[in-house]
């Protein structure tokens, strides 16, 4: 028995200052009208579904389409920090502790081949995203350094991914706040425009052959005679092999698939150009992140203004609320910006398994899934496009490697209750361990 689909074509694109910058209409056919038939369906015009459609069209395979619900890049994969890094939302000790180091290094390597295609794409493909080559910076929140140091040697030891030492006066000159005492530096990361980056990445497959219908919703997925049926509100799709990729945005066509996620939002702002004054707060152009479980996320953009985020929660907020929060934790780094102004707002909804991986494989006769990549999910989503591609067009074992990570329950809607209290408890923590030592 299908479920029907909760997603609409009527909810509208947020007013972010990726939408804002862009100078181009929709991309593709339209949506969808009528009946077609397709070697492919992708639902999901994010990071995951693009990178696999893009990795379907790459290996020669044909009839490729692709079904939006609304724009590409609408959800997460439009709307995010930009940082370009290694690694899962669940952390690397936690991975060896589970798979043993040599396949939690596959894994992770993954992710950081992940970053070497990105970079190479956006070179071939000749995409126009504001690529940063300026690394990541992890800055440390608290004055004990040993979070730093067992990181540094974990990284080193097990997974052969050498970030740099920056003391903390190091730090102190390149990132001009009192706030941090030491950090690490990851050299190889970098930070892009992602909306920009999923636009080229969907222009480079349109070029290769695939079709893809914006604002087409795929409302049901039925099996019939061996063949996969998906209705959106005005055509149909009949397809050999299907693969869902709706992330925090919930396809709502399989009560697994949608059971095994909850959706979390994180909030982003970004202030006014700030010319010479970007100069005052940062003398690097590297994107930042701090030690904290709720950690703050920023990154100078091109036209000097600051891109900044950080909280997680259940709830998206309005843009007003969404700056209120964000600008007092802003003027807790960077008291020198009082009074900039913040042009843009937003919220997105990152999807999150309870193991925190993502969830990536054969659900079903000829379904696959590629969803639940948290908020660390611009590499991985690259490398589940690259695993999934190559399972369908080539019979390729890799996406097993993900078999510990399958469709868990996320207990929702008490898995919500569970996320917001055990983010609240870190949150407390952390606060308590900066007060400790404050006073000592
Ligand atoms: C604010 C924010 C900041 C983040 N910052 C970073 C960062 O700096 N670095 C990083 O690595 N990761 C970051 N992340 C996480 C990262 O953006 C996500 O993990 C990644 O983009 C997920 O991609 P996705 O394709 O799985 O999902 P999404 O990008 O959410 O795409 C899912 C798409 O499916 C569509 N859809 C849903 N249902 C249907 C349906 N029935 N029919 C058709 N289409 C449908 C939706 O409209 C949506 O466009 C951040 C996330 C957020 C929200």
């Amino acid at each position: 028995m299908p479920i029907r689909s909760q997603a609409t074509n009527a909810t509208p694109a947020p007013d972010t200052y990726y939408r804002a910058g862009l100078t181009t209409a929709g991309l593709g056919q339209g949506a969808l009208v009528g009946r077609t038939q397709a070697r492919v369906c992708v639902i999901g015009g994010g990071f995951a579904g693009v990178n696999t459609a893009l990795g379907l069209v790459e290996r020669g395979v044909e009839d490729v389409v692709l079904l939006e619900a609304h724009e590409i890049g609408f959800g997460a994969s439009g709307r995010n920090g930009g940082f370009v890094f290694g690694g899962f939302s669940r952390d690397e000790q936690a991975l060896l502790n589970q798979l043993g180091t040599a396949r939690a290094r596959t894994l992770y390597a993954g992710t950081t081949q992940a970053v070497e295609s990105i970079r190479q794409r956006i070179d071939r493909h000749a995409i126009d995203c504001d690529r940063t080559e300026a690394g990541v910076i992890w800055a440390n929140w608290f004055r004990d350094p040993e979070v730093l140091r067992s990181r540094k040697r974990l990284l080193s030891k097990h997974y052969g991914v050498d970030w740099q030492w920056l003391a903390q006066a190091q730090l102190r000159e390149q990132v001009r706040s009192e706030r941090y005492h030491d950090g690490l530096f990851e050299p190889k990361a970098f930070h892009f425009h992602p909306l920009k980056y999923a636009r080229g990445i969907a222009t480079a497959a349109c070029a290769l052959g695939l079709t893809i219908h914006e604002h087409s919703p795929a409302v049901s997925l039925q099996r019939d005679r061996g063949v996969w049926r998906i209705t959106t509100p005005t055509g149909e799709v009949e397809a050999e092999t299907v693969v869902l990729a709706c992330g925090g945005y919930l396809a709502g066509l399989r009560r697994p698939v949608d059971a095994a996620v909850l959706p979390i939002a994180t909030y982003v702002m970004v202030t006014e150009p700030l010319g010479a004054r970007i100069d005052e707060i940062m003398q690097t152009r590297a994107a930042v992140y701090d030690t904290r479980f709720a950690f703050d996320y920023y990154r100078p953009l091109p036209d000097t203004r600051l891109l900044w985020g950080g909280r997680i929660s259940v709830l998206q907020r309005s843009p007003e609320s969404v700056e209120r929060l964000l600008y007092r934790d802003m003027l807790k780094v960077f008291p020198q910006l009082r009074g900039v102004h913040i042009e843009h707002a937003w919220s997105g909804l990152m999807s999150y398994a309870r193991h925190q991986m993502p969830q990536i494989g054969r659900i079903d006769d000829e379904l696959w899934l590629a969803q639940a990549f948290g908020g660390h999910g611009v590499a991985p989503t690259t490398y589940a496009g690259d695993l999934v591609a190559s399972a369908i067009a080539e019979g390729d074992e890799r996406w097993r490697e993900f078999a510990d990570y399958g469709l868990v329950s996320a207990l929702k809607p008490a898995g919500f209750v569970g996320a917001q209290l055990s983010y609240w408890w870190a949150g407390l923590k952390d606060a308590c361990k900066d007060l400790a030592e404050r006073q000592g």
